[in-house]
């Protein structure tokens, strides 16, 4: 797996990266044309929240086969959804689906799954707006370990994941 990002490029990587959006909007677009990818079967640009510089820039400068809108199950979440569609569709940027993130937690010990943040909301949303839902994703002590520990493809975080993944996949 490749990756760039600004972190990597700091002298310090605690180092803040304070830059106004048109700097870092400059920046995405450089990860895309000066970064040598080589073939790669899926590029990933993980865009910060919202509907701001970056992703204005990612729509207008590179070729997206389209958008996964990446929710939490709060409240607010129609409301920024709705933003993202809007944006998206004044673009011309397909939407491919909706992922639902800190979904639930499954109890350790009857692996009962709690919704943390009250009920999903992502079906109720999906359907307002004609998306697919593609996946709802746990959070789990466990992923988050081995992302810090940067094994997340060792361990058996994707496990964890498997059933969302492959939800994905269809
Ligand atoms: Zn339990």
């Amino acid at each position: 797996m490749k990756i760039v990002s600004s972190n990597l490029l700091l002298d310090d990587e605690t180092d803040p990266v304070i830059w106004r959006g048109p700097v870092i909007a400059g920046m995405v677009k450089q990860f895309w044309t000066d970064v040598v990818w080589d073939h790669v079967d899926y590029m990933f640009v993980d865009m910060p929240p919202g509907t701001g510089d970056v992703p204005l820039t990612v729509f207008q400068s590179i070729k997206l086969d389209g958008i996964i809108i990446v929710t939490s199950p709060q409240e607010l979440v129609s409301m920024i959804v709705e933003k993202a569609v809007k944006m998206a569709n004044k673009m011309n940027i397909k939407i491919l689906g909706v992922v639902e993130n800190m979904s639930y937690i499954k109890c350790p010990d009857c692996g009962k799954e709690i919704n943390l943040f009250g009920a999903s909301k992502v079906n109720d949303v999906a359907k307002d707006f004609n998306l697919k839902v593609l996946g709802k994703l746990p959070m789990d002590a466990e992923i988050a370990k081995a992302v810090d520990a940067g094994e997340v493809e060792t361990l058996n975080a994707m496990n964890y994941l498997k059933d969302a993944l492959q939800e994905i996949e269809k």
